[in-house]
């Protein structure tokens, strides 16, 4: 039975999380993918003033059939992040939206206090209950 459907997760009294102004570490720094969906590729590149065309050229990545990530850099880092953060952050793509509250992060208590290591607003700030993070869980199962 996976966490988003446990009648009692191990979330289940919320977790605390808030990004930290000035850090940018999980939009870089290691290999991975950035999904973007045709919407999502839309919607930045009429934030970038780009033909959504030119915008895929440049930016994105085919991985499998259909499914496309955006580049990142030699070092590791997303095409989009700029010295301020990200650069299209008003319509930056969902992925980017529900970090840390991925299925891999929230599956277990040993995994999400391992993400602390990579992102210092876990832990801290905000509370974030659990029926809201179950939600999301569902939202990206289902997307
Ligand atoms: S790693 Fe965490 S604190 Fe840093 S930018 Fe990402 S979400 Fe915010
Ligand atoms: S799109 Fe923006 S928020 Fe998402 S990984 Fe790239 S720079 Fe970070």
């Amino acid at each position: 039975m996976s966490a988003a459907s446990a009648s009692s997760p191990w979330y289940k009294s919320g977790v605390q999380f808030s990004c930290q102004s000035g850090c940018t570490r999980c939009c870089g720094g290691e290999p991975g993918y950035v999904w973007v969906t045709e919407l999502e590729i839309a919607q930045i590149a009429a934030f970038m003033k780009l033909p959504p065309d030119e915008f895929e050229r440049l930016h994105v990545r085919e991985v499998y059939r259909g499914q496309k990530s955006l580049r990142e850099r030699k070092n590791g880092d997303c095409v989009l992040l700029g010295d301020g953060g990200c650069g299209v952050y008003p319509v930056r793509p969902q992925q980017c939206r529900d970090y840390p509250f991925w299925p891999e992060v929230l599956k277990s208590w040993a995994a999400w206090e391992k993400e602390k290591q990579r992102c210092p607003g876990i832990g801290v700030g905000e509370k974030h209950e659990a029926p809201k993070l179950i939600e999301l869980l569902k939202r990206q199962a289902d997307a």
